[in-house]
């Protein structure tokens, strides 16, 4: 992890400002262990919890979420591989993406929406003798290497079926990335669209036939893990805070302290509730526990600003610019902040499902 946050620290204002070096992230991520954490060494991985893979997110994001937020598309893909019952694209994609081979990428947002009732599949499967042709296109899909990847989608079935979720590799005829979107910050994310035309797969590729159950049950370490940018970007801003002068943070001693001490009562909550069950069981706390983690962000970077003063707002100087630009992407990642707020509003007071 040390080289690993030596290089994040030199290059996290490029990572965020330009995309040239989006081909170095993955293998830097993969070299220091951060994608094994978490995984059963009996499958290849380092062994430990998902409360350990969302500290290694957290870790990263103190650096660059630029860098956490690919690692958190691969590390989630990863779980979602683990968490499949096909044995057989498990064999195939585990190991290669364990040692970076393929980027794993996640473009459930619109599966994640759907499973709050907010927006249709995007995508159609339509069923064939030999497995699926699929067709569709999902605006936006982060880790999209352009030396290979795999992406998870959902997908409607034109005979009614419930929806199935497949991993579509880079390689299939008929996948096409877009070039990388015109971010205004996270821009060597490999950040791009997909479009899938008649690709062709058979039950292989498919992660599971069950979109609703399963993704139910991945929901808990697919937020937990999006939960660790926020821990480390907060972490982050307020230890800069502390490292202002005297004068500069006297006067906001008492706001830091009370910010540090409800990031700590967050993570603690974070990795009980993900380790416990609780957030399976409940999902509204690990919604509500989502959209307090964001207000802590937005709080950590205010007290950052106010103590930086000048120095902040020139380039170069410190990282205080590119951490509000970080923080803005916190709210709007899904399910955004508006969704879960949404959610937690029609549900109350039974539990969100
Ligand atoms: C840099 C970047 C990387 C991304 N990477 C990925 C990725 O890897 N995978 C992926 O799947 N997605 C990715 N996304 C998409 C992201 O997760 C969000 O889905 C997207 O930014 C929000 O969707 P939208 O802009 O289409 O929202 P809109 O549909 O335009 O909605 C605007 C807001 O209102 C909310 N909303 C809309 N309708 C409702 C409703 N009925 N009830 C409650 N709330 C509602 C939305 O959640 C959103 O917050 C990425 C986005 C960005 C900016």
């Amino acid at each position: 992890m040390n080289s690993l946050a030596a290089w994040l620290e030199t290059h996290a204002e490029a990572l965020d400002s330009d995309p040239s070096r989006a081909s170095e992230v993955l293998p830097q991520l993969v070299r220091a262990g951060a994608a094994a954490v978490g995984v059963p060494e009996t499958l290849g991985g380092a062994g430990g919890t998902i409360a350990d893979a969302i500290d290694i997110v957290a870790a990263v994001a103190q650096r660059s979420l630029t860098a956490a937020f690919v690692l958190w598309g691969h590390r989630t893909f990863i779980e979602y591989v683990q968490r499949s019952d096909n044995g057989v694209l498990r064999e195939r994609t585990l190991a290669p993406l364990l040692k970076g081979e393929i980027a794993g990428a996640t473009g459930l947002s619109n599966a994640m929406k759907y499973l709050s009732n907010i927006e249709a599949l995007q995508m159609r499967a339509t069923r064939r003798a030999e497995g699926f042709t699929l067709d569709g296109s999902l605006p936006w899909i982060t880790n999209l290497r352009r030396e290979g990847f795999i992406a998870a989608a959902a997908f409607e079935h034109e005979d009614g079926t419930p929806p199935s979720i497949f991993a579509i590799p880079h390689d299939a005829p008929g996948v096409q990335r877009s070039d990388d979107l015109d971010l205004i910050g996270l821009r060597a994310s490999n950040t791009a669209a997909l479009q899938v035309s008649e690709v062709s797969l058979d039950a292989s590729y498919r992660l599971t036939a069950d979109a609703r159950n399963w993704l139910l049950h991945v929901r808990p370490a697919f937020l937990g893990l999006q939960c660790g940018m926020s821990i480390g970007l907060a972490r982050r801003a307020l230890q800069t805070t502390s490292e202002a002068s005297a004068a500069s943070r006297d006067s906001i001693r008492a706001e830091v302290a009370e910010a540090e001490a409800k990031l700590g009562e967050q993570s603690a909550h974070l990795r009980t509730g993900v380790l416990d069950g609780t957030f399976l069981e409940r999902p509204a706390a690990l919604f509500q526990l989502r959209i307090d983690l964001a207000d802590t962000v937005t709080r950590a970077v205010s007290l950052e600003v106010q103590a930086s003063g000048g120095r902040g707002y020139l380039r170069g100087q410190t990282g205080t610019a590119r951490r509000v630009r970080e923080a803005s992407f916190i709210p709007i990642v899904t399910p955004s902040l508006v969704q879960l707020k949404a959610q937690l509003t029609q549900h109350r007071p039974v539990s969100v499902a």
